[in-house]
């Protein structure tokens, strides 16, 4: 294997997509370096796993022992690293693994690439690529856009846990000089994401006939981006974005949660017209449950930045994106029942807040 990209978190949601975006678009060799928690799954890789230029290591990112060796066994051109607890529900009920892996997993891996890159002959061609969310920013009123200049905010456990490691990777960079680049992007959608979000929640709970959570009055304001374009970004960010540089990665697709739900509930009205139980219409499923404690009302990124500096701009729509998010789970039911059969049915997280 010549020298790859180490993938953090490939196993993931965006992170799969970034593997398969490298190996069908590519010539980059890749190792995805994933511990398999529950969000985790190879089965999101199958279409390139086989490709002689994709490895999977099994390490968590905090073994520092393990990452040091991965280091020297592949010299890597660089980190994309996007492991990660991931879910703000999940961060309200349980904050300390998000701290673990989200601040001190990003430590580890900051420290083995500040070793491994003080010791490289040319030291301009790495790059440790730190993948973020715009929820380090906080909330928006009805007005306003978050920049790069716009300052962090974080509300819930999971932001703040992002916003340290932002904080971390710009410390590296500026106090090491090791060649940093931090992106944060708004709400992505798409395949392979993991059930307990809001897209593929709606679409598995009207599928079987179940209520359909919303979160308070569903009128927070969430900005989409579908995960194909942002896998696409992230790579053209890595290869050319500034160094010690941010970037604010969206396709400016504001939608209310409770406009998404509706939207969706369409869709399967025409694409999966015969429905469970003796429902009408998928809508009728729709249930109001008590709000998300701190919840955000409005994300909004303004991505100005990185089509003027690199002339990145997203593909899809976010109706074209969202009509092919609903076909892909109603044609790879496999891949969500085994999630659904064994780790995870649809049930509320997230109400230990308040
Ligand atoms: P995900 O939860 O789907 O995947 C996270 C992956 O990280 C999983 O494969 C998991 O097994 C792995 N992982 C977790 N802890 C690990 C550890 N200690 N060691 C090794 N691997 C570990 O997450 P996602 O939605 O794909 O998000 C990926 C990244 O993008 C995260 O850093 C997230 O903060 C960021 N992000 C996500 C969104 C979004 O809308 N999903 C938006 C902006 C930024």
């Amino acid at each position: 294997m010549s020298n790859p990209i180490f993938i953090t978190g490939g196993a993931g949601f965006i992170g799969s997509a970034v593997i398969r975006h490298l190996i069908k678009n590519t010539n980059v060799h890749v190792v995805n370096i994933d511990s398999l928690t529950y969000a985790g799954t190879l089965e999101s890789l199958k279409d390139v796993s086989d490709d002689a230029r994709y490895t999977f290591e099994k390490v968590d990112i905090r073994d520092h022992k393990a990452i040091n060796q991965l280091f020297k066994k592949y010299q890597p051109i660089g980190v994309m690293h996007l492991a990660a607890e991931s879910h703000v529900d999940r961060s309200i009920d349980g904050p300390a693994l998000f701290l673990d892996t989200n601040i001190l997993g990003t430590f580890t891996l900051l420290e083995a690439s500040k070793k491994y890159w003080s010791e490289l002959k040319n030291k301009n061609t790495f790059r440790f690529h730190h993948i973020s969310t715009d929820e380090v920013y906080g909330s928006l009123d009805k007005e306003g856009l978050f920049t790069e200049a716009s300052s962090y905010q974080p509300n819930s456990p999971y932001a703040a846990s992002k916003a340290a490691s932002d904080h971390l990777v710009r410390a590296w960079h500026k106090t090491y000089g090791l060649p940093t680049v931090t992106t944060n992007c708004t709400n992505n959608f798409g395949p392979y994401q993991y059930p307990e979000k809001l897209m593929p929640l709606v679409i598995l709970n009207a599928l079987q006939g179940k209520p359909i959570p919303i979160f308070g009055d569903g009128l927070q304001i969430r900005d989409w981006l579908y995960v194909d374009d942002h896998a696409r970004a992230l790579y053209q960010i890595f290869m050319e974005g500034q160094v010690g540089g941010t970037y604010n990665v969206g396709a400016h697709m504001e939608k209310k949660n409770i406009d998404v739900v509706h939207l969706i509930c369409e869709l399967l009205e025409e694409l999966a017209p015969k429905k469970p139980n003796s429902i009408s219409h998928y809508k009728d499923l729709i249930t109001f449950v008590t709000d998300r404690p701190g919840h955000d009302v409005r994300y909004a990124i303004d991505a100005t930045k990185i089509k003027n500096e690199l002339g990145w701009e997203p593909v899809e729509t976010f109706e074209t994106g969202l009509r092919k998010t609903v076909q892909w789970y109603l044609t790879n039911t496999d891949w969500w029942q085994r999630i659904l059969d064994g780790r995870y049915q649809g049930e509320r997280l997230g109400l230990e807040g308040r």
